[in-house]
């Protein structure tokens, strides 16, 4: 059903002609980041204000219109793009983009959902100050995005995801009303936890319009190596070294298999590859208080311990900030690499720590035994419990079909062993119309209730990205 002429017409009235876009080529808006959904918008709304936001949400619901919002297009569970039925009103909040304040002793900024992240990065660095969510997609994606997916990345081992560094919101209802609360508070004990619930609720609940972040001073120095270790074993065994070692200064611990490097190699060929292949690379950063030199030398003894200790047999430490940046390059190029091998069954699990490598074992021996010669571009934030075990076709097949034919019982097993061992079938990226099923399937029944109840009582009409989560 498309929208009646006089429901855009009171579109238009609201946020003028230039920002309801119903004709014409939409598919940035319509087309999501992986190229897997491909949806059809009845308009794009690109409301300026929180009032805006609020009067569009209000007309859609006079209409029983539903509503997908959309920040920077990012995500990877197809959450942010509409659906086929080109009845929906994708909301996009990209025109609500300036910080609002900086508080510099209360270490908070207050910043508009459409910010994009690395312009909040800015703002907090030109205060002199730290805000460290930190992901690939930092120079497109959106806080509000961020916020409504519970972004990690790769900071998250020392100061948290998005909803750790969140203090306050400010969002739109499903009634069309605005509700502030944005605190700049560390304790409010008044209630039931209402950020929490928008947080991470990916458009289902309400619209995120602005948020308080925390902000931390910034370190004095940052260093960054690579380590080369043969086992998964070996890996787990250098985490617990460097934490014990360099303790709340471990900002970042990723690794990446063998086959992530090699297609970095491949499609990025100008990209440096330090080390000599291993079947497990490491990248450690540490932020210190102290200097450059004094961070540098914790680093080499870090290091130096554990080449001792034979979790290690290889490593490097960056000798320059460029240097240092080029790591971060290579293992941020994963993803993009990746895309450019072609489709591939992403996954982003969670298992405790410790039970990484059987479950890393475990599952690449089941997969390899149904689908013989798949290839695993595993990589991800190691420190956290969380990698990006990723199945890409055997070479030389076609990724399209692959994806195809196998993705059901590539999952299936996949989610099996997460849940042998104890973990979570998405521990970044969301649920979105990728995961819905398996959610379905892994999440206790009584949480699933639980869930169910909360978007009934603030969503009774069923208008907040529909078909989303739940
Ligand atoms: P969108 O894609 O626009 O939307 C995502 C979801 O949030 C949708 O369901 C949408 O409806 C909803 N939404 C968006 N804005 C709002 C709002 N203001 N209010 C309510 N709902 C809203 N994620 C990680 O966690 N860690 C990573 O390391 C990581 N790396 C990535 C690397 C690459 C190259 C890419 C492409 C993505 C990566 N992601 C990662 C996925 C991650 O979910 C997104 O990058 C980001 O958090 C989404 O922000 P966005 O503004 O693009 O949101
Ligand atoms: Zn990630």
């Amino acid at each position: 059903m498309a929208l009646t002429p006089a429901f855009l017409a009171s579109l238009r009235e609201a946020l003028g002609e230039a920002h309801v876009l119903a004709d014409g080529d939409l598919t940035a808006y319509e087309h999501d980041w992986r190229k897997r959904w491909r949806g059809r918008a009845a308009a794009v709304v690109r409301p300026a204000s929180t009032a805006e936001v609020a009067q569009v949400v209000r007309l859609c619901r006079q209409q029983g219109v539903s509503i997908v919002p959309q920040g920077g297009n990012t995500g990877l569970v197809g959450g942010g793009v509409p659906d086929t039925t080109g009845t929906q009103v994708l909301l996009s909040l990209q025109r609500l983009r300036s910080i609002r304040q900086l508080d510099a002793q209360n270490l908070t900024l207050t910043a508009e959902a459409g910010c994009v992240l690395q312009h909040v990065q800015q703002a907090a660095a030109d205060a002199g100050l730290l805000f460290p969510l930190s992901l690939a997609a930092e120079g497109s994606c959106t806080l509000g995005g961020n916020l409504a997916t519970n972004a990690g990345g790769t900071q998250v081992l020392r100061f948290g995801n998005a909803r750790d560094l969140c203090l306050g919101l400010e969002v739109v209802t499903a009634q069309g009303e605005v509700w502030n609360g944005l605190s700049g508070l560390r304790k409010d004990n008044t209630g039931y936890d209402l950020r929490n619930l928008f947080i991470g609720s990916e458009g289902t609940l309400g619209i995120i319009t602005a948020a308080t972040m925390k902000l931390f001073p910034q370190p004095a120095a940052t260093q960054t190596a690579l380590a080369a270790c043969t086992t998964l074993d070996d890996a787990v065994a250098l985490l617990g070294l460097a934490q014990r070692r360099l303790g709340a200064g471990l900002t970042g611990f990723e690794a990446m298999n063998r086959f992530s490097l090699d297609l970095v190699a491949r499609h990025f060929a100008q990209l440096p590859q330090p080390l000599p292949d291993a079947p497990w690379t490491v990248l450690l950063e540490l932020s210190d208080t102290e200097g450059d030199a004094a961070a540098r030398l914790r680093l080499e003894q870090t290091l130096e311990d554990a080449l001792g200790h034979g979790c290690v047999h290889d490593a490097v430490v960056a000798e320059s900030l460029a240097q240092s940046q080029a790591l971060w390059h290579v293992r941020e190029s994963i993803p993009l690499a990746q895309a450019e091998e072609g489709l591939n069954i992403k996954h982003d699990i969670s298992v405790p720590v410790s039970a990484i490598p059987a479950f890393v074992q475990q599952t690449d021996a089941l997969l390899q035994q149904h689908l013989p010669g798949l290839r695993l571009v595993n990589f991800g934030h190691l420190g956290d419990g969380n990698l990006h075990y990723n199945v890409q076709a055997p070479a030389g097949e076609d990724p399209a079909h692959f994806l195809q034919a196998h993705e059901p019982l590539v999952n299936r097993i996949v989610y099996e062993q997460v849940m042998a061992n104890g973990g979570s079938i998405s521990a970044e990226h969301g649920v979105g119309q990728l995961k819905r099923h398996a959610l379905q399937q892994h999440k206790s029944p009584v949480a699933l209730q639980l869930m169910r109840s909360i978007k009934q009582a603030l969503d009774p009409d069923g208008l907040m990205n529909p078909g989303r989560v739940l």
